[in-house]
């Protein structure tokens, strides 16, 4: 017999103990795959009644940049796996703990890196010399200037600590000075922590972009089939698997996720993101975590890019996985003030088969809040995405 592997009964003396950092919709489907297996969750989050909290065991309500907190909370946990399901946590102190014998996924680097968009991106493009669009860092408005001077128009500006599209400004050929200066300034109120620098990029015209899935696990790596989207000021809108790719373009982009989920190491899964134009695919960014726009594959594998993390991360093999043809996801998205968002569902759209809804139970909204999601599978990637489309739209979100 091969060597077992051992699952304990969760709120048992036995139990495996699954610690999330971060507990929003990605971590809710992580919670509730762990839950699948008897795994005992932990869920934090700077909120409390977060989403996956309201499928955990327990949960802690502090802000994960902060540290002492953080590291007080695993202290007392003592949990076998520690899962970030956000980018902004105080990696440090993970790097620290995971030194001291504390198991974090992927790996406190992977954490720690791709926290920053400076670490992604100089491992990336100067160690592994994978391609990716130009880039300059730059602290100061002097700097800024000079790294657009050298990257030229049109360019593309983003606060090294941000997600979502948080402070990020495209800049077409003819910027004008006031645009330019506007960049600037919307990139220093849209930084999350961590001050003031920013990453200019040159714009990729590329005809479409994906994310890999890319999963780590006992026996290897594996891939996900394409995944396409579409984003509305750098936030995901609408997803699709599996995205057309000629067979050179899809080889490059597994060759590049490999190489990079190598680099991080560890075991889980990383949503890898890639410009395509023709043959030619640029390196964008890597999530050592599921990634939003692969909620598509809550409806069109077997297994979710959930399930896939948590087989992943307690060592259970993964011998395929199944995809189901054309599948789509479109966002359900809120934008106001509530503490008791209503959703009146038209029950039309889900009639269609082969469609389904997620609502995220998020009890507040302050501004533009993503809050459910559409799924969809059809016979053609228009048919699926149309059918998601129509799914999300159906929703009116009532916020008062
Ligand atoms: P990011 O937060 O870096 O994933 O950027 C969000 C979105 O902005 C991407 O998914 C692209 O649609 C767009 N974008 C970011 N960087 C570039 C670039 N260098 N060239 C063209 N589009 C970009």
């Amino acid at each position: 017999m091969t060597e077992t592997l051992r699952l304990g009964t969760a709120t048992t003396r036995t139990q495996t103990k699954l610690l999330l950092l971060g507990s929003g919709e990605l971590g809710k489907e992580v919670a509730i795959e762990a839950q699948r297996l008897g795994v005992y969750v932990v869920a934090c989050d700077r909120y409390d009644n977060a989403p996956a909290m309201q499928v955990a065991h327990a949960r802690y309500v502090f802000p994960m940049l902060d540290a002492a907190r953080l590291r007080e909370v695993i202290e007392a946990e003592k949990p076998d796996f520690v899962v970030p399901e956000i980018e902004a946590i105080a990696t440090d102190t993970l790097v620290a703990l995971e030194a001291a014998g504390v198991r974090v996924i992927p790996t406190a680097r992977a954490a720690r890196l791709t926290m920053n968009r400076e670490g992604i991106r100089r491992l990336a493009a100067e160690e592994l010399g994978l391609r990716t669009s130009e880039y300059r860092f730059a602290e100061t408005e002097q700097e800024y200037r000079a790294a657009l001077r050298e990257v030229g128009l049109p360019a593309v500006v983003k606060p090294v600590m941000s997600s979502s599209g948080m402070g990020q400004s495209s800049l077409l050929a003819n910027a004008s000075e006031e645009q330019i200066a506007t960049a600037w300034r919307y990139a220093q109120s849209g930084a999350r922590g961590g001050g003031g620098r920013v990453i200019v990029e040159g714009f990729v015209d590329f005809d479409y972009e994906i994310t890999l899935l890319t999963v780590r696990h006992a026996a290897g790596t594996s891939f996900c089939a394409p995944i396409g989207h579409r984003q509305v000021q750098g936030d995901y809108h609408e997803s699709w698997q599996p995205q057309p790719m000629s067979a050179a373009a899809e080889a490059e982009a597994e060759r590049m996720a490999r190489a990079v989920t190598d680099a991080l190491g560890g075991r889980g899964l990383f949503g890898v993101e890639f410009f395509v134009r023709g043959d030619q695919v640029w390196f964008s960014e890597v999530s050592p975590r599921p990634h939003d726009t692969g909620m598509v594959t809550m409806i069109s594998q077997d297994l979710s890019e959930f399930a896939l993390h948590v087989r992943a991360i307690l060592g259970l093999p993964i011998p395929n996985i199944a995809q189901h043809g054309p599948s789509a996801s479109h966002v359900v998205l809120g934008d106001g003030q509530s503490d008791a968002p209503v959703f009146h569902v038209d029950p039309a759209a889900l009639t269609a088969p082969d469609t389904a809804l997620r609502l995220f139970g998020k009890p507040e909204v302050r501004g533009h809040r993503r809050l459910g999601v559409g799924l969809a599978r059809g016979a053609t990637l228009e048919e699926a995405r149309a059918k998601a489309t129509a799914v999300a739209r159906g929703v009116r979100v009532e916020l008062s």
